[in-house]
C-alpha cells in the first residue's frame, strides 16, 4: 500500500477550505464507533454521552453508529449490549472472552485493534476516563493513527474528515485537529463535556460477535485481587446535580470550610478552582475546570472565583450559575445567570443557615 500524499498545509486560522480527495484506501473505513466502557458490572455514563455525539456524526456522514462492547461473556456484557441499542446503536460489536473480564491494557488493546483491523471504522470515540485514556493511547499507537485527546467539540468537515476541537495554549485558544493521513480517526472526550442523550427503550438489534484469539499466557499483567476504593469522601462532582465551589477570594483554607458547610446543608458536592489545589487546601479530585472536572449540574454556586477561561470551560454546561463575588466586573459575571456582589465570607454562612432552616 503506497503512502497517502501529504495534505495541503492548512490555511492560517483553520484548515484549507478546498475539498480534498481522500486516499482510495480510506474508502474501506466506514461507520462511527463508540467504545462502551464498563468495569465490574457498571457502564461508565460517558459511553452514552458519546453515543449521543456519535449519532450526530454518523447521521452527517450517512453511515451507521456502532457500539463496541468488550468483557467476559455474561450478564454485564449482555446488559451493555442491550443498553447500547437504547442509546441509539445501529449495531454492536462484541468481543466476549474470559481474558477481558477485568480491564488490562494489553488484552483490551489487542481486542480493540483486532476489531478495528477487521471491520475498519472511520471514527472511533472513547471516554477520556482513566481507563479510556489508557486504552485510547495504546490503540492509537498500535494502529499508527492519530488521536485527539480531551476533545470538547466533534464535527465532520465537508470532505467527511473528523474535526476534533480541544483547548490549547493553556486553554486560551481552541484548535481543531484532523487525522488526514491515517484511519481510523480517534478522539477521546471527558465525562460531562457532551450532553446525555435520551434513552429510548428498544429491542436488541444487530450484534456482531467477534471471536478473539487472545491467550491468557501471552498477557504479562495478572489481576491477583481487587481492592475497592473505600474513600467515601471521594467526589462525584461530574454527575452531581448541585455543586458549590470556592476560589481564592475565600482567602484561607479555614474559610473554604464555609463552602463545604453550604454543600452539606444543600446535599450538594463541593469543588474549587485550581489555585486551591495547588496550595494544598483542597484535594485534586475536587478541582473544576480544564485540568480538573467538567460539571453539568442543575445549580452551580461559585464563591470567590474570578471565572478564568480555564475554569469557565468546566462549568458552562451548568443550567444555573450563581456567582458570589465582591467584584461586579469579574469575568464570571459575563456567564453567570445570577450575580451576588458581596463578600462570600459573610454571605455563605447566611445561605447555609437559610438552607438548614428550610430543611429542618
Ligand atoms: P482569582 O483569579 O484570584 O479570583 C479570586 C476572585 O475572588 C476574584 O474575582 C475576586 O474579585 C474575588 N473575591 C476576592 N475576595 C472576595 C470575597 N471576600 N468574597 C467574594 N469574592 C471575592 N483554574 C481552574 O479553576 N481550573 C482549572 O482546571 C484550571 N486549569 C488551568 C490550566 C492551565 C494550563 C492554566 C495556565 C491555568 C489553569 N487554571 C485553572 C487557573 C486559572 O487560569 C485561574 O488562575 C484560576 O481559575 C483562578 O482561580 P480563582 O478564581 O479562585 O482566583
Amino acid at each position: 500500500m503506497s503512502e497517502p500524499k501529504k495534505p495541503q498545509a492548512p490555511a492560517a486560522g483553520g484548515r484549507a477550505s478546498t475539498k480534498k480527495e481522500l486516499p482510495e484506501h480510506f474508502k474501506a473505513y466506514k461507520h462511527v464507533w463508540v467504545f462502551i466502557e464498563q468495569e465490574r458490572g457498571q457502564v461508565h455514563p460517558v459511553s452514552w454521552e458519546l453515543m449521543g455525539e456519535g449519532r450526530k456524526l454518523a447521521d452527517k456522514l450517512n453511515v451507521e453508529l456502532a457500539a463496541v462492547v468488550l468483557g467476559a461473556e455474561g450478564e454485564t456484557v449482555r446488559h451493555a449490549v442491550a443498553e447500547a441499542f437504547c442509546y441509539g446503536a445501529d449495531l454492536v460489536y462484541v468481543g466476549a472472552d474470559a481474558v477481558l473480564a477485568d480491564y488490562r491494557n494489553e488484552a483490551y488493546t489487542a481486542a480493540m485493534t483486532d476489531l478495528v483491523n477487521t471491520y475498519k471504522p472511520e471514527i472511533l470515540l472513547l471516554g477520556a476516563t482513566t481507563l479510556g485514556r489508557d486504552l485510547a493511547g495504546a490503540v492509537a499507537t498500535t494502529l499508527l493513527t492519530g488521536l485527539t485527546a480531551d476533545s470538547t467539540e466533534l464535527d465532520v468537515d465537508a470532505d467527511g474528515s473528523l474535526a476534533a476541537t480541544r483547548p490549547t495554549f493553556g486553554g486560551s485558544l481552541l484548535c481543531t485537529i484532523y487525522t488526514l493521513n491515517y484511519r481510523p480517526q480517534m478522539a477521546t472526550v471527558r465525562p460531562r463535556v457532551m450532553a446525555m442523550p435520551e434513552r429510548v427503550e428498544k429491542p436488541i438489534g444487530r450484534v456482531v460477535e467477534h471471536a478473539l484469539q487472545i491467550r491468557e499466557a501471552d498477557i504479562v499483567t495478572k489481576i491477583l485481587s481487587f481492592l475497592p476504593d473505600r474513600d467515601s469522601n471521594k467526589s462525584n462532582l461530574a454527575y452531581a446535580d448541585v455543586v458549590v465551589a470556592g476560589g481564592m477570594g475565600l482567602g484561607s483554607p479555614e474559610n473554604f470550610q464555609l463552602v463545604r458547610q453550604l454543600a452539606a446543608a444543600m446535599g450538594a458536592e463541593y469543588g474549587c478552582s485550581r489555585p486551591l489545589v495547588q496550595k494544598g487546601w483542597v484535594t485534586s479530585d475536587r478541582q473544576i475546570g480544564q485540568t480538573g472536572k467538567t460539571i453539568r449540574p442543575r445549580l452551580y454556586i461559585a464563591a470567590g472565583i474570578s471565572g478564568a477561561i480555564q475554569h469557565r470551560v468546566g462549568v458552562e454546561g451548568a443550567d444555573l450559575i450563581v456567582a458570589i463575588n465582591t467584584d461586579k466586573n469579574a469575568p464570571i459575571m459575563d456567564f453567570a445567570h445570577v450575580a451576588v456582589v458581596t463578600d462570600a465570607i459573610r454571605f455563605l454562612p447566611m445561605l447555609t443557615d437559610a438552607f438548614k432552616r428550610r430543611l429542618s
